[in-house]
């Protein structure tokens, strides 16, 4: 199964994404978490990618897109993959589309997360996430078990430096502008299904769930 992941910051991708990629056993790729590996380690394109995700700001697309290319390459991809973070632009989706059509091969399903602005802020401002496995937490809606520890892996849980209050506001922007026009692009395409993102992390599931099927 070949599937993206769409929605604003703050919408849940990240936290489904772990929950679909274990029951589907596909990988999960995030760009956001590809950049902050790099980030960590000091890399040419950590040091690139960091003066962009810092503003709020997409990184360009050309450096994203032989990211994505370089990792759906790699033979766990085979068999199906889960998109978190990417497509963002139109460029990024057209240049997927091609990469994929060359090898025969398409997107099965793209999940659009809806949450409304309103609820963005609060959620985006109180999450909590692990840089070694990339799981997301929330304060007060998805707290770990232990403060400040991973569930997962159990290392130490941070705030992003991009998930400030101004910075928050800067990337709904780019959304609304950048990424957003994604849903009339996949919508045209006739593989794009809706899932409210405002119901608990559970229930959210539960319709992804029901979307993709039990296979
Ligand atoms: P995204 O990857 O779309 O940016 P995340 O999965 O990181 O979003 O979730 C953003 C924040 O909202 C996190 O703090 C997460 O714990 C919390 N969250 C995710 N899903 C829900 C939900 N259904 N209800 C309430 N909070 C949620
Ligand atoms: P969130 O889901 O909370 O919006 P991500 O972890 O997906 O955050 O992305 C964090 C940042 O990494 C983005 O604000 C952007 O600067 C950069 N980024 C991630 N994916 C892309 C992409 N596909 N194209 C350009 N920039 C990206
Ligand atoms: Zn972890």
């Amino acid at each position: 199964m070949k599937i993206i992941l769409l929605g604003p910051p703050g919408a849940g991708k990240g936290t489904q994404a772990k929950q679909i990629s274990t029951k589907y056993n596909i990988p999960h790729i995030s760009t956001g978490d590809i950049f902050r590996k790099n980030i960590s380690e000091k890399t040419e394109l950590g040091v690139k990618a960091q003066s962009y995700i810092d503003k709020g700001l997409l990184v360009p697309d050309e450096l994203t897109i032989d990211i994505i290319k370089d990792r759906l390459d790699n033979e766990d991809c085979k068999n199906g993959f889960l998109l978190d973070g990417f497509p963002r632009t139109v460029k990024q989706a057209e240049a997927l589309e091609l990469f994929l059509n060359q090898k025969g091969d398409k997107i099965d399903y793209v999940l659009l997360v809806k949450v409304p602005e309103s609820s963005i802020l609060e959620r985006m401002t109180g999450r909590r996430v692990c840089l070694k496995c990339g799981a997301s937490y929330h304060i007060k809606f998805n707290p770990p078990k232990v403060l400040g520890k991973c569930d997962a892996c159990n290392s130490d849980i941070i705030q992003r430096k991009d998930d400030s209050e101004e910075t928050v506001k800067e990337r709904i922007d780019v959304y609304n502008k950048q990424t957003e026009p994604l849903i009339e692009y996949y919508d045209d395409k006739k593989i794009m299904h809706s899932v409210d993102g405002t119901q608990d992390i559970e229930v959210v599931f539960k319709s992804i769930s029901d979307i993709l099927g039990d296979n």
